[in-house]
């Protein structure tokens, strides 16, 4: 496809696109606000000319998702979606309802090339990156399916966003414009496994998100044997990444810590987490690991998570254990998506 994606570029891109096609600066903004309130076609646009409007056709595409599978749960009411691309790919999101608002978690990827052991979205590695549009068009869909206002975003779906540097930040830059979907940066939490030299790139647009990183272990030997990227930047180096982070953006940081039993949930291990996030202003979100089919592993049982979380409470370090949202639809990041593409490969067998 060699048209535009015109759903990712921002006011000043579009102004200058129009100067191109001959068209008034002016047009950028009802464009923009068109384009970012989740307009599908061109013809929607009631406001601009017939005949820019076709050119528009002629140049651009607007990307979407496509809802394929849908997944709700009766106990809390949030919604798993698998969703199709323009290509046929296939990624995954959440939608959640908190005291506070209505959350998406979106991907980022289609796969993921990290590799980490646990997780089912990096198995068969990266497809491909999304499109800033596509991440917006996550929170579009999931937004008007239910009939809310969306007013937070995790981006802890499928994929590692900062092997996808370029199209995340554009994605938080339109994602806060006001006259978009207008999420404020602070609702927005960016997760990463711990892509070093991405956190430090990050730190330069001082964004107010938080930062959430994977850590899942005290020390090198037992990090290194579950997440590949810590063979590349082990803790020390993360953790330097993140220290000068702070240092920057002033913004408390969430380290992710997944409880597996047997490998990484021992008192020991909790002591050792405490040591090394001296000095820096944390939140520690305790997850219980989440059984995928590929893997042996097992979450602990509740008292040893428990324990846990009162060792790191006891040594000063702020602890919580992650809710557990739609237990009854459980299936954890990227397992919806390779069910689906196992049914249509099984398709294509028969
Ligand atoms: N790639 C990014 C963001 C997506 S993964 C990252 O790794 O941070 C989002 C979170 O889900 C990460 O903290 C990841 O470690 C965690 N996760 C992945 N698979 C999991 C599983 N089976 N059980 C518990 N947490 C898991
Ligand atoms: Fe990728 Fe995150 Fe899964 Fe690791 S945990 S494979 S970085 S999506």
């Amino acid at each position: 496809m060699n048209k535009t994606d015109i759903k990712s570029m921002t006011v000043t891109e579009l102004q200058e696109m129009l100067k191109a096609l001959g068209e008034p600066k002016f047009r950028a903004k009802q464009l923009f606000c068109w384009l970012q309130s989740g307009a599908e076609s061109f013809d929607e646009m009631t406001n601009l000319p017939i005949s820019l409007r076709n050119k528009l056709k002629e140049n651009c595409y607007i990307a979407g998702v496509k809802i394929v599978k849908r997944f709700e749960s009766k106990i809390d009411g949030t919604v798993k979606y698998v969703f199709s691309l323009f290509d046929g790919e296939y990624i995954e999101s959440v939608f959640m309802k908190y005291e506070h608002g209505y959350t998406v978690c979106i991907s980022t990827q289609v796969g993921c090339n990290m590799g980490c052991s646990f997780c089912a979205s990096g198995l068969n590695g990266k497809v491909r990156d999304l499109t800033a549009s596509e991440m917006l068009s996550q929170i579009m869909t999931a937004g008007k399916d239910n009939g809310v206002r969306i007013s937070n975003v995790v981006m802890m779906g499928m994929g590692e966003p900062l092997d996808n540097f370029s199209n995340s930040v554009r994605f938080l830059q339109l994602v806060s414009a006001e006259e978009g979907l207008g999420i404020g940066l602070r609702h927005i939490s960016l997760s990463t496994s711990g892509v070093v030299t991405g956190i430090e790139k990050l730190k330069e647009y001082n964004f107010p998100i938080t930062l959430s990183v994977s850590l899942h272990a005290p020390n090198d030997k037992i990090r290194s044997s579950m997440m590949r990227v810590n063979k590349k930047w082990n803790i020390e180096a993360l953790l330097k990444a993140c220290r000068d982070y702070q240092k920057v953006t002033t913004r408390r940081i969430s380290f992710e810590y997944a409880l597996i039993d047997g490998v990484n949930d021992s008192d020991e291990c909790a002591k050792e987490l405490a040591h090394i996030l001296k000095g820096i202003m944390c939140h520690v979100n305790l997850i219980p690991a989440n059984p995928v089919k590929e893997n042996s592993f097992k979450k602990p049982d509740k008292n040893k998570i428990l324990a846990f979380k009162q060792r790191l409470i006891s040594l000063g370090v702020n602890a919580t254990v992650r809710r557990t949202l739609g237990a009854d639809i459980d299936a954890s990041c990227g397992q919806l998506r390779r069910r689906v593409k196992e049914c249509d490969d099984n398709e294509k067998l028969r």
